[in-house]
């Protein structure tokens, strides 16, 4: 069957067959107001949106509403939410910059969390440097050059948050964020403070044990001991630039690498070698630079590009035999 008339034949038993199910489900589910959580309103200090399109804060730029968008501005604040929610049943969601992730055009229901705004405090010690979890990696690694401290260069480019880079254990050129993590805080559910020592956390490729955890990263303490004169750094920080410049989609919006990497082998090599490069459903499209980006060259919704992510996983089984791990979050509920 030619390639295109097999994805509208996959498409069409997805649904009218597979989605059919779900969608009942979500249409009962119960959405919250800001009259909900007025109790603790004015305890509060960040900001606060009912009905958030977060199609507005997702590098992909899809997605449904969130019921309530909350920006912490601090700790307590992330203490009383994550208390108030968890003692009313409340659903709640943690995002950073949303480069990981992928939410449902239905949206999230409750409140959705984002850490990006508040704890943004660096700290550079004489043996540790604490960083907080809405900290960009762009800021954190111009500050580390500025101070001559060498080691995460490879993670210049990675358009995330330090919190957003331990939960995913984002890494790039060979190395990952764990490498250099000692400690970690976090916030539980239930409002209280967790510390973890690296060997708790279960670091594996793009792995943390934060993914099946739901509690709040708010601080982590880093061990760079490498000092170089920060020209150098710089140097190296802009090859790693160059090279993503040539071999990613840079400027598109994209949630970066949908595919874990098979062990030995690229997930981007094998999509390409398949001839799925430009494969597009709607405005979703596999990207021409690079196979494992899937790029929203105009107004996709989330569920163009979820078809599409399930159409490559599909295709890549029949014709290999190799099953890809999902690397990208996908959050929320369908229409
Ligand atoms: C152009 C582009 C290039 C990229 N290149 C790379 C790359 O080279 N290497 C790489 O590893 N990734 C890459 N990414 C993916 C992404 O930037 C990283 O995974 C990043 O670390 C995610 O951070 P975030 O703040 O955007 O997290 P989000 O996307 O907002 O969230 C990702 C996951 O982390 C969780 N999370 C976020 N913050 C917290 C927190 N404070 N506490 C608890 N859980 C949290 C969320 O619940 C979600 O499950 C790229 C993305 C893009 C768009």
């Amino acid at each position: 069957m030619p390639l295109n008339q097999e994805i509208y034949y996959y498409l069409w038993v997805q649904v009218i067959f597979v989605k059919k199910e779900k969608r009942s489900q979500t249409s009962l589910e119960k959405k919250y107001s800001l009259f909900d959580i007025a109790e603790i309103r004015e305890r509060l200090k960040g900001r606060l949106f009912e009905s958030f399109p977060l199609k507005r804060i997702t590098s992909f730029g899809v997605g449904g509403e969130a019921d309530i968008l909350f920006y912490p501005k601090d700790i307590t604040d992330i203490v009383e939410i994550n208390r108030f929610t968890h003692l009313n049943g409340i659903p709640i969601t943690f995002i950073g910059r949303g480069t990981n992730i992928l939410v449902r055009d239905g949206g999230i229901r409750g409140v959705v969390v984002v850490l990006r705004d508040g704890i943004k405090d660096i700290n550079i010690g004489e043996k540790y440097i604490e960083v907080g979890a809405c900290v960009s990696l762009t800021r954190l690694l111009y500050i580390l050059m500025k101070n001559g401290i060498s080691g995460l260069e490879f993670a210049w480019g990675i358009p995330g948050t330090f919190g957003g880079a331990i939960a995913m254990n984002a890494g790039a050129f060979g190395s990952e964020i764990s490498q250099f993590l000692e400690r970690v805080v976090s916030i539980d559910l239930s409002g209280n403070k967790k510390i973890y020592n690296k060997g708790d956390m279960k670091f594996s490729y793009r792995y943390s044990s934060f993914q099946d955890r739901k509690e709040v990263i708010v601080l982590g303490r880093l061990s760079l001991q490498n000092r170089k004169d920060p020209h150098e750094i710089y140097k190296k920080m802009k090859e790693f630039e160059d090279i993503r410049g040539k071999n990613q989609p840079i400027g598109a919006k994209t949630a970066g690498s949908i595919f874990k990497n098979p062990k030995g082998d690229f997930a981007g090599r094998i999509i390409e070698k398949l001839g799925l490069k430009g494969v597009r459903i709607g405005d979703a499209v596999i990207s021409m630079i690079h196979a494992n980006f899937i790029e929203n060259v105009g107004n996709a919704s989330a569920k163009d590009i979820e078809n599409l992510i399930e159409y490559v996983e599909a295709y890549v089984e029949k014709k290999t035999g190799i099953v890809l791990a999902r690397e990208v979050k996908i959050l929320g509920n369908e229409c």
